[in-house]
C-alpha cells in the first residue's frame, strides 16, 4: 500500500522550513508546529491557533497526519511494557518501554525485521520485510507516549531511547537520522544526545558516515573477539571483519569522557572462555571503550544457552579487574519475550486488525 502524501511527522525542523518557504508560507511556522506536535502532543490542525487558516488548510490537504497505532500491549512482571505498533500497510513493529530508577527507556525498531540475520536473534529469523520512515520512527514515541498518557497518566513519560529493537538502524541510515533529529531538536521532542543510543551490528560504509549523524551514543554489537566466532554469530562479519569494523570504529567522532559501549552476548560454552576475554583485552582501548554483556536471552528454537550466574560474574569481573569497565545487561521482560533479541512481529499469531 504506498502512501500518496508525504507525513509531518517525517520533516527535521529544517527541512520543514526549507518546505515551507519553497510553497511560500513563513518559515518560522515551521517552529510552531514542531512546537504543537511534539511539545504539545496537539496533532489537530484545527487547534493550533497561531497559524494562519491557508497553511493549515495546506497541511491537512497535502500532508499526512495519522500516527502509528499501538495494536497490542503487554505488561511483564518487572514493569516492562511491550507494544506492537502498527503502520498504515498494516505491517507491525514491537516497541519495548523499560523502565529503571528515573528512567523510561523506549527500546524502538528501525525496520520490520532484518537482513542482517545474526544466528543468536530471534528478529533475524524473519529477513526484512521492509525499512521504516522516519515518521513510523518517531510515531512509536509518540504512539506510545499517548498511549501511556491515556492509559497510565501523564507522570508516565518516555525519558530514553536506544536503537535496540528490530532492525539495523544504520541500514535505514536516512530516516534513522531524520527520526533522531526530530528526537532531539529542541522544539522537537527535546531529549538530550545522552539519552539516545544507537546500536549497530557493524555496517562498516555507515559507521565511516557516522561524523554525519547526530552526536548520540554508539553502542556496537561485537558479540566475539575472534573472527570464525563471530562470523558464525554475524554473517555480517564476513564482508567486514574486525579489522574493517575497527578501522571504521577510529573515524566515529567521539567528544571527550564519552566512550564507546561494546555489546556482548554471552553464550554458554561458547564465547565464554579465557581466551575470548584476552581477545577483548587486545581488541578494546581500556580508556574509549566499556562492555556491556547481555546473557542470552532464550526465544523458542533458539539453539544457544545462557551461561550460569557464576560464569556470567567472572566474565564481567575478570574484565573490570583488568580495566575495562564491564556491566551485565539486566534482563527485562523476557517472561513476555521483550528483552533483547527476542522481538518478532506477532502479527501472524493475532488478529489485530478486526
Ligand atoms: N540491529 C542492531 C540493533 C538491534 S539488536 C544490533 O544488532 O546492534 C539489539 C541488541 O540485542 C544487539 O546487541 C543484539 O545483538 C542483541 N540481541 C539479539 N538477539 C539476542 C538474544 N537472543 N539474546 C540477547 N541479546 C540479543
Ligand atoms: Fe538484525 Fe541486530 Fe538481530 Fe543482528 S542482532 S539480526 S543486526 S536486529
Amino acid at each position: 500500500m504506498t502512501r500518496p502524501k508525504r507525513s509531518l511527522y517525517s520533516f527535521s525542523l529544517p527541512q520543514l522550513q526549507e518546505h515551507f518557504v519553497e510553497k511560500g508560507f513563513p518559515k518560522f511556522s515551521a517552529k510552531q508546529i514542531f512546537n504543537w506536535v511534539y511539545q504539545n502532543l496537539e496533532f489537530n490542525p484545527e487547534n493550533w491557533t497561531n497559524i494562519s487558516k491557508k497553511l493549515k488548510a495546506y497541511i491537512q490537504e497535502e500532508m499526512d497526519l495519522t500516527l502509528p497505532k499501538v495494536v497490542w500491549h503487554g505488561l511483564s512482571q518487572d514493569g516492562t511494557r511491550k507494544f506492537l505498533v502498527g503502520m498504515h500497510d498494516q505491517q507491525t513493529v514491537e516497541t519495548v518501554a523499560i523502565p529503571a530508577r528515573d528512567r523510561l527507556t523506549l527500546c524502538i525498531s528501525s525496520q520490520v525485521g532484518c537482513a542482517i540475520g545474526c544466528t543468536f536473534c530471534h528478529t533475524g529469523t524473519m529477513g526484512l520485510k521492509r525499512h521504516l520512515l522516519a515518521d513510523e520512527v518517531v510515531g512509536q514515541f509518540l504512539a506510545v507516549t499517548l498511549w501511556l498518557k491515556e492509559n497510565v497518566g501523564e507522570g508516565e513519560r518516555l525519558t530514553n531511547i536506544v536503537y535496540m529493537g528490530q532492525g539495523e538502524p544504520l541500514h535505514n541510515y536516512d530516516n534513522v537520522k531524520t527520526a533522531t533529529e526530530i528526537f532531539l531538536e529542541p522544539n522537537g521532542l527535546g531529549l538530550s544526545q545522552r539519552k539516545v543510543t544507537l546500536s549497530t551490528s557493524g555496517l562498516v560504509p555507515q559507521i565511516e558516515k557516522l561524523w554525519d549523524f547526530p552526536p548520540v551514543n554508539i553502542a556496537i554489537s561485537l558479540h566475539a573477539a575472534h573472527n570464525d566466532i563471530r562470523t558464525e554469530l554475524m554473517p555480517i562479519n564476513k564482508a567486514f571483519d574486525l579489522e574493517r569494523l575497527f578501522g571504521a570504529i577510529k573515524s566515529i567522532p567521539l567528544k571527550a569522557h564519552r566512550r564507546i559501549t561494546y555489546e556482548y552476548i554471552l553464550i554458554d560454552n561458547y564465547n565464554d572462555r579465557q581466551e575470548d576475554i584476552d581477545g577483548l583485552l587486545s581488541l578494546l582501548d581500556k580508556k574509549e571503550s566499556k562492555i556491556n554483556i547481555i546473557p542470552f536471552n532464550d526465544y523458542p528454537g533458539s539453539r544457544f544457552k545462557k551461561p550460569s550466574q557464576k560464569k556470567i560474574k567472572w566474565f564481567m569481573d575478570t574484565l573490570n579487574e583488568k580495566g575495562i569497565v564491564t556491566t551485565v545487561r539486566a534482563t527485562k521482560g523476557d517472561d513476555i519475550l521483550a528483552a533483547c533479541g527476542q522481538l518478532k512481529s506477532m502479527e501472524d499469531k493475532l488478529n489485530l486488525w478486526d
